[in-house]
């Protein structure tokens, strides 16, 4: 039977070339090449590893466009056949993909040049795999494998095809992490929690509208692009994704929600890697500062950003330089004016500027810095302590504050008494503050740590009293010895009742359950004169005086007093 070579060789030369783009071959593209060997039909099948093929989201083959009887359809004639060649080749010596060749109704096999045919077949087998792996290829780049929603890249350079159809500031760039998605773990385990994860992708990806994107950054994040009018719908929706199906739950729903952080359309004008590191940015002070679900960026919370970050990167050399120091207030018995403690207070003095606590206090507490603080301030103090001490006068007890952050830090009671050791100080002339804490797993830590400092004589002050999350009926399993009722309720107490009749219970149950109270920020006389008759009689406050340094403090030891409230 007589073939033409040349109509092969160009028929041939035409495949490889669209098998070198990155379109999908399409069943008109081997037309030519079966016509001319007078092929009929021709198809793939593939044996192991076919899932990877196929694109678990859209259910697409990645490889050609139709399966017909699970095998990939490269051509069909229409034409009848009754003659089947195949060949085999071999991946990785186990899986193999078959290549299946048909031929019209009366061609027989001695017809054939066989040597050409197993020749042409490779070429094809050739160019079609070298196509799927690219394809392939790509996929894996641009799609997550865990969810096989796209990814991060994808999603970038999305945007950039986006918005030349939607302009940029119609677009919103979210960036969310999930809420509750280790206790899902813990819940159902990690195989669930994969399982989640995936219908959760699947989820986002099917509710994105056109020219919009979804992909999963990694872990619990995901990131997206929505259009104006689609702003609403889209957080209502993220507000709980149901999920359905899932493993150990009884047959039972599960909603996940997100910490949502939101780059609005007016930040249209900068790249997308910017918009969308605001909008994580967004995500992560709404999750750990304020939180709130969600969270819009602005230049404000920019501001507060980088104002955090410049006092992490100033922190260490500025405690190498000892720009730290306590500053010392006065705790005073209201009854007879006399000074019965002190409170050391953090103070950064930095090129001769005073910056305050509350600039920079929150956040080394939230970065893990506070205990280096902490501990440069107790050192600090044991110094002025000793230096009183040598100077023949007898200080009052001085308190202080230690972050509940410490708790976590293993064997910081040990730390603690090895400082006030070294110094050669004696418990009992200080006292340790600290807040109180809601969590359970960090009550039972907070009621050990005071144990163990108060079996070394330490006192011990529960601060900043009622502001917290804990019940009174709490501090019936503290053993602290003393509680602070916070300035917040003092400030309040005279034209506020809610706040008098906090106190007023403060109080009671302190004194039913034999610890001392003492109210901060006492500013006037009247407030003194109301805490009394409430039965409180130790106070600290500018009424008194603010926090000193340490010339100042010394003066007012050797004062020994004030004058009474009467
Ligand atoms: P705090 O422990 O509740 O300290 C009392 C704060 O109230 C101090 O502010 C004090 O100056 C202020 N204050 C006292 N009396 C009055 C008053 O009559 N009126 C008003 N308006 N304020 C009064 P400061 O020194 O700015 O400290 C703020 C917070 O920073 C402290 O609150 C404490 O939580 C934290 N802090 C300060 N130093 C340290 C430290 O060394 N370690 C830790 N972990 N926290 C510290
Ligand atoms: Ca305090
Ligand atoms: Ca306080």
């Amino acid at each position: 039977m007589d073939i033409d070579i040349k109509r092969i060789r160009q028929a041939l030369t035409a495949l490889a070339r669209a098998a070198a783009t990155k379109r999908l071959l399409t069943t008109d593209d081997f037309k030519e090449i079966c016509d001319s060997l007078m092929v009929a039909k021709l198809t793939y099948e593939l044996d192991v590893g076919k899932d990877r093929y196929i694109n678990p989201v859209t259910k697409q083959l990645i490889v050609a466009d139709n399966i017909v009887d699970g095998r990939i359809l490269l051509y069909d004639s229409g034409k009848e056949t009754d003659m089947v060649m195949y060949y085999t080749y071999y991946h990785n010596d186990r899986e193999f993909v078959r290549a299946f060749v048909e031929f019209p109704k009366g061609i027989q096999k001695s017809d054939l040049d066989l040597t050409m045919y197993q020749f042409i077949a490779d070429q094809v087998y050739i160019m079609v795999n070298r196509q799927n792996l690219s394809i392939m290829l790509e996929f894996e780049e641009m799609y997550d494998d865990r969810t096989c929603i796209p990814n991060s890249k994808y999603l970038k350079n999305d945007y950039e095809r986006v918005i030349r159809i939607v302009p940029a500031n119609e677009l919103y760039v979210i960036f969310m992490n999930l809420r509750n998605f280790k206790y899902l773990n813990e819940m159902i385990g990690m195989r669930g929690g994969d399982e989640a994860l995936s219908k959760y992708a699947v989820a986002l990806h099917t509710f994105m509208g056109e020219n919009e994107c979804a992909c999963r950054v990694g872990g619990d994040n995901f990131a997206l692009f929505v259009k104006k009018e689609n702003i609403d719908k889209t957080l209502e929706f993220l507000d709980a994704v149901k999920l359905d199906g899932l493993p150990n739950l009884d047959g039972h729903d599960f909603s996940i929600s997100a910490w949502i952080g939101i780059s609005p359309p007016e930040e249209g004008e900068i790249p997308i890697d910017l918009r969308l590191e605001h909008a994580s940015i967004a995500c992560s002070l709404g999750k750990q500062r304020f939180k709130k679900k969600v969270m819009f960026y602005d230049t404000a919370l920019a501001g507060d950003f980088s104002r955090s970050r410049e006092i992490v990167a100033m922190f260490h050399p500025a405690a190498k330089k000892h720009e730290f120091h306590p500053f010392f207030q006065p705790k005073v018995n209201m009854l007879t004016g006399e000074l019965i403690g002190l409170e050391a207070l953090c103070r950064w003095i930095h090129d001769g500027k005073f910056i305050y606590p509350d600039q920079f206090i929150p956040v080394l507490d939230r970065q893990g810095l506070i205990h280096d603080l902490d501990m440069t301030i107790l050192n600090e103090t044991c110094l002025a302590i000793k230096q009183w001490l040598d100077m023949g006068l007898e200080p009052p007890r001085v308190s202080v504050n230690i972050s509940r952050k410490n708790l976590f830090i293993p064997d910081i009671e040990g730390e603690i008494l090895g400082i006030i050791q070294k110094n050669g100080i004696d418990t009992r002339h200080l006292e340790i503050e600290i807040t109180e804490s809601a969590k359970e797993e960090e009550f039972k830590r907070l009621i050990d740590f005071l144990a163990k400092l108060k079996s070394h004589g330490l006192r011990i002050s529960i601060d900043d009293f009622g502001t917290g999350y804990s019940s009174l009926s709490l501090i019936n399993n503290i053993n602290a010895d003393i509680v602070k009722i916070d300035k917040s309720f003092v400030s309040s107490m005279l034209n506020d009742k809610k706040s008098f009749i906090l106190i007023e219970t403060i109080i009671r149950i302190a004194k039913r359950l034999d610890m001392d109270v003492i109210a901060e920020g006492v500013e006037i006389a009247d407030e003194g004169r109301a805490l009394i008759d409430l039965g409180c009689i130790n106070a600290q406050g500018y009424y008194y005086s603010k926090p000193v340094d340490f010339e100042a403090a010394t003066k007012i030891i050797k004062e020994k007093g004030f004058k009474p409230i009467t």
